[in-house]
């Protein structure tokens, strides 16, 4: 059998600390058809972090520069830093019929829904607030301050559940991932993405 693809943009949003890094870590590692798409940040690098692999570090000019050429498909301050998705890589990853996948905040996540009709939203909701809370302490990449400033803006973003197409909530990671994972491979079968053709005798 004969068949092509078109890729497809899968945007993952939700509050911080909700999982969607850890889900999108393992879907990468699974599906080699997903590519992420490495988002644009002025945030400080955390340890461990590589730039170009988990972002883009950098520098508030580089960011209006980038701004300023009209570069990012979507861009946001989140958490009182800057991000943003570069449109160019993500075009190129479609095009070569892979598929990209975008962790990024709800401002941004409606941006995306609004310029691409077509994309795939899910949105990661926590099981419980303080899950939230006790998931943010435990990953302790922040400190009390701005643990509290993401959980201060987690209802807002909860709030914006509707405007997606999916929602997954990550109470058992395994059950998270399973559901993720059957989202995307239905996606793929959409005959708006999916090109297979029946072979002649
Ligand atoms: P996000 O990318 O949404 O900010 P992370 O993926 O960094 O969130 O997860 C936040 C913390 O919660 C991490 O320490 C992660 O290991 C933990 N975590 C993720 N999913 C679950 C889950 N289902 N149950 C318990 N802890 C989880
Ligand atoms: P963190 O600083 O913890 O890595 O990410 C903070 C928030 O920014 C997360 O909700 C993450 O999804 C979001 N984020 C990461 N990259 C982007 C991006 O390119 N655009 C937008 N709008 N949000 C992003």
């Amino acid at each position: 059998m004969k068949e092509t693809r078109k890729g497809m943009l899968i945007v993952i949003s939700g509050p911080s600390g909700t999982g969607k890094g850890t889900l999108c870590k393992r879907l990468l590692h699974e599906d080699t058809s997903l590519c992420f798409s490495v988002s644009c940040t002025t945030r400080a690098k955390r340890d461990g972090e590589i730039d170009g692999v988990h972002y883009h570090f950098i520098s508030e000019n580089q960011y209006d520069a980038l701004l300023q050429q009209n570069k990012f498909l979507e861009n946001a301050t989140v958490h009182g830093h800057r991000y943003g998705t570069l449109e160019t890589p993500v075009d190129e990853i479609i095009e070569r019929g892979q598929n990209v996948l975008l962790d990024i905040d709800p401002q941004g996540a409606l941006k995306v829904m609004e310029k691409r009709k077509d994309c795939v939203s899910i949105f990661i909701l926590p099981p419980s607030y303080d899950a939230l809370r006790v998931r943010l302490h435990t990953r302790n990449t922040d400190d009390p301050k701005e643990i509290k400033r993401r959980l201060n803006n987690a209802r807002g973003e909860v709030d914006k559940l509707n405007k997606y197409q999916y929602a997954v909530v990550n109470d058992d990671l395994q059950m998270a991932y399973e559901k993720l994972s059957h989202i995307i491979s239905a996606e793929k079968q959409r005959t708006t993405r999916y090109f297979p053709v029946v072979e002649d005798f």
